[in-house]
């Protein structure tokens, strides 16, 4: 079967407007299409009820639906995606991930949950812990905290007095 881009979507055509042989097979079940309407999907006719999604069954002829194909499956688009899909690159381990997995998300960045993780010292995160991302980067509020610092000294060497002020942990 041919590989769709991007997904096609099915017509509805009216049968035997006119033609003389006008039964088509169906793609789907074999039989001959008796019904006063067909779909025509990739080059091929349809009972409305046989063009349907190889995985949840959600029928691909309605308004709007878009099926795609792959490996000789019809699928609508979600499972597709689902299937075949990728959620996006990984920030920290800049690798894909498929679609059918559980990811973290931080901002607009999505991570494998297996990479979520301080990146300055790996710190795992648990529900609830608060995390940062900094640069690109998690970080967890320790690393932040001491970064924030790091970044104000380097982007505008403060003063001693300003140093005391950000610090006053050294102060005692
Ligand atoms: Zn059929
Ligand atoms: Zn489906
Ligand atoms: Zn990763
Ligand atoms: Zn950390």
């Amino acid at each position: 079967m041919v590989e769709v881009k991007g997904g096609s979507s099915a017509t509805k055509v009216a049968s035997g407007a006119g033609a003389p042989s006008s039964s088509k097979e169906c793609a789907g079940c074999g039989k001959l299409i008796s019904d006063r309407y067909l779909l025509k999907a990739l080059d091929l006719y349809w009972h409305e009820d046989c063009l349907k999604c190889g995985c949840c069954d959600c029928r691909l002829g309605e308004v709007g639906s878009t099926l795609y194909t792959k490996a000789n499956l019809i699928l609508c688009k979600r499972d597709y995606l689902r299937l075949f899909g990728n959620t996006g690159y990984c920030e920290a381990c800049t690798k894909v991930i498929p679609a059918f997995e559980m990811v973290m998300r931080a901002r607009s960045n999505v991570y494998h949950l297996e990479c979520f993780a301080c990146q300055q010292c790996n710190h795992r995160f648990c529900v609830g812990d608060r995390f940062y991302l900094c640069e690109n980067k998690i970080l967890c509020e320790y690393d932040y905290e001491e970064r924030l610092v790091f970044a104000n000294m380097a982007y505008n060497p403060p003063s001693i007095a300003q140093l005391k002020r950000q610090l006053p942990k050294l102060e005692g």
